[in-house]
């Protein structure tokens, strides 16, 4: 595309070279246009309440033929919701005409059939602006303009606090760790406990921390990784205080069952059970929480790309 795109704009039109995007009003209806070089063509969109028109049939009919009509236009389409698209090749010089008489031929029909413009979120039909999400150019009315506008704002603002979010998630892995003692003292390997205390360290991150990023994952991933090791030895205590207090003659407090655990690990036999426990309970936690992880990584990826709004 060599030609200025100064020089092919429709009579009316505005350019927003940074967005890329012309734009103007044809027979009442709210025009885009956007420049596409790689391709060598000009995209025009339209936002219009097609849907419960009773011309619908009829203006898909005309969009239909509209290649026919019109060497230039390569594709007219329609999106099923409100968005009329056209790919107009470039001509060179041609190309302001070409503009001019498809885009005045289409708008013309809209008006013919009742059609108008739409916000392309709500598809009301009150006050419109053009603006920009996320750089693809839409018609949005004051609503939805202001909403999303807030939108973008609020995400922008919204950092997450990483050392509150650490608390939470320390609140919320000792939570799980009561679960896995309890189920230890049961005598079961509490593995499923594991992805209990993954997923009550991730909600306390996110509750706190407002706000989940990859390095919140790995916090919560570690934190868990550690409380395991915890709840282990208070299970381990646990089991001794109760047999202790089966066969001793003495009373044996809680502290000194907890005191005798380390001396209890230099026991081969012990140690042996801790570990191969540990291990199986860390095997069946990752295997449990292996997905809740893996989507948690992923939208923290997504929420880093934030919103933008340009209005124009
Ligand atoms: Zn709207």
């Amino acid at each position: 595309m060599d030609v200025q795109i100064e020089n092919v704009m429709p009579d009316g039109f505005r350019l927003e070279r940074q967005l890329n995007v012309m734009h103007g009003m044809y027979n009442g209806i709210v025009v885009l246009v956007i420049p596409e070089r790689e391709r060598n063509q000009y995209q025009v969109q339209l936002h219009v309440k097609v849907e419960n028109s009773l011309a619908k049939q009829q203006f898909l009919d005309y969009l239909g033929a509209l290649r026919q009509i019109y060497s230039c236009v390569v594709y007219a389409g329609y999106n099923g919701m409100d968005t009329v698209s056209l790919s107009i090749q470039s001509e060179e010089q041609k190309d302001k005409d070409n503009l001019d008489e498809v885009i005045s031929s289409v708008t013309a029909k809209c008006t013919q059939y009742g059609l108008h413009s739409c916000c392309t979120y709500c598809k009301s039909v009150e006050t419109l602006n053009t603006a920009s999400v996320d750089g693809v150019p839409v018609l949005l009315c004051q609503n939805c303009l202001t909403r999303t506008m807030s939108e973008a704002n609020e995400q922008a603002h919204k950092k997450e606090n990483i050392p509150l979010g650490i608390l939470g998630a320390a609140i919320g892995v000792l939570l799980g760790a009561v679960l896995w003692v309890i189920i230890g003292q049961v005598g079961f390997i509490a593995g499923i406990a594991g992805y209990v205390i993954v997923l009550c360290g991730m909600k306390g991150y996110q509750m706190l921390g407002k706000g989940m990023s990859k390095a919140g994952v790995v916090i919560c991933v570690f934190l868990s990784a550690l409380v395991i090791i915890g709840a282990e030895y208070v299970s381990l205590g646990l089991i001794v205080y109760k047999e202790l207090k089966d066969v001793s003659l003495y009373s044996v407090s809680m502290g000194d069952a907890f005191g005798m655990v380390p001396m209890l690990l230099e026991e081969p036999e012990v140690i042996g059970g801790v570990v191969k426990d540990l291990a199986v309970g860390y095997i069946l936690a990752v295997w449990a929480s292996f997905s809740l992880v893996r989507s948690q990584w992923k939208l923290a990826g997504q929420e880093a790309k934030t919103k933008t709004v340009v209005r124009f």
